[in-house]
């Protein structure tokens, strides 16, 4: 690892990260709350203008706005990039509830993990390049603001920003173990809707469709395409049905979640579960369903080179780490999937992420801050 100002920069900062991470933790920013997640932007925008430092706000409509920060290197030349989301699982009211909290070295609070601290790592790393004459190439923090619920806004400003890139960098929260992420799941979740007919179940049962019947019928059937040797997972986590124990019931609905762990897994899936939708489990009723998001895989390929990196940068700085599969679905597929280097899990270590006992290892903030820069310095 090349030693350099910008990590020595960094050394001293942990006292300006928390109180950064303190201002964007008690920003509520719900996914669905536009106005709240582009004011954690203008907080990260006001943090980072200066001198060598571009800012440019992509708008977007219903959700919250992106935001590119460029910091130009010392020549040209392909950037590396930088990655965070603003939104968090948490509505609205959340953070009045229970604000940002410090103890000791953790920290809790509404996306405290997941992932403002990274949004705080990332804001740190290019201030950090900016006040010590940049890298040789630009370095670019993209902060959007959908991810939590499957990006669909964020994704194509993602590939734009990310296309001709050298390498991605997703500061999502490293793990409890303390390592980065290497490959993640891909996978999309469905509405499903099954319409059948009401009947007094004492009068006249056999006019009814029982529509819960035939979704109970798909859901066993739709659960038995689990198959762990192969990494592929179905789950049904929301079901609703019903009237009355009188009253055949006329709709169920439920929400439907897949994982994959390769792009070839899904089209024969996908089939697969068409199937059961489309039959007519229960003589009278009918399925509709809707892809809700699709989540790309992130490969092991595409990260195996920055993942040597990042440990040897780690060691140097004094800290053992290790890449790691996981069930979960990021950005981070959308530009593994176009063949760019990119590793994941990189923002300080967190816990219980989108649970109210989330919580981030403030003594995690410095250090893998300084193995992000030596990372980009060095590439
Ligand atoms: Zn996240």
């Amino acid at each position: 690892m090349a030693k350099h100002e910008a990590i020595d920069w960094l050394a001293p900062r942990r006292a300006g990260m928390e109180g950064l991470l303190e201002t964007l933790v008690n920003i509520e920013s719900f996914s669905y709350d536009k106005p709240g997640v582009d004011r954690v932007l203008d907080a990260l925008a006001a943090f980072l203008s200066g001198p060598g430092v571009s800012l440019a706000r992509i708008p977007v409509a219903g959700f919250g706005d992106a935001l590119k920060v460029t910091v130009a290197g010392k020549g040209g030349g392909a950037p590396v990039l930088m990655m965070g989301h603003c939104d968090t699982v948490f509505p609205t009211g959340t953070v009045a509830k229970r604000p940002y909290r410090a103890a000791g070295d953790l920290a809790f609070g509404p996306g405290v993990a997941d992932m403002k601290s990274g949004d705080v790592l990332i804001a740190f790393v290019l201030k950090a390049l900016a006040e010590t004459g940049g890298a040789p190439f630009p370095v670019i923090g993209l902060f959007t603001g959908d991810e939590e619920i499957g990006s669909d806004a964020g994704r194509p400003i993602i590939e734009a920003t990310a296309k001709g890139a050298r390498a991605v960098l997703n500061m999502e929260p490293g793990r409890a173990s303390g390592n980065v992420v290497s490959a993640r799941k891909g996978g999309f979740w469905m509405k499903i809707s099954v319409a059948g007919r009401a009947a007094h179940a004492g009068v006249n049962h056999a006019a009814g469709r029982n529509a819960m019947e035939a979704l109970a019928r798909k859901i066993v059937r739709l659960h038995a395409l689990t198959d762990y040797e192969s990494g592929i997972t179905t789950n049904v986590g929301v079901v609703k049905s019903g009237i009355g124990h009188n009253t055949v019931p006329p709709l169920a609905e439920a929400e439907f979640d897949v994982r994959i762990v390769s792009e070839a897994q899904r089209a024969p899936i996908v089939a697969a579960i068409e199937e059961i939708l489309k039959a007519e489990d229960v003589p009278g009723t009918a399925t509709t369903w809707q892809m809700m998001s699709r989540r790309v895989p992130m490969a092991e390929e595409t990260s195996r080179d920055l993942l040597a990196r990042y440990r040897a940068a780690a060691a140097e700085l004094g800290f053992a780490v290790d890449g790691e599969f996981t069930g979960g679905c990021a950005d981070s597929g959308f530009t593994s999937v176009m063949g760019i280097p990119t590793l994941c899990g990189l923002g300080p270590v967190g816990e219980k992420a989108h649970t109210e006992e989330e919580v981030c290892r403030l003594d995690t903030l410095v250090p893998r801050a300084q193995a992000t820069a030596a990372v980009i310095l060095g590439l």
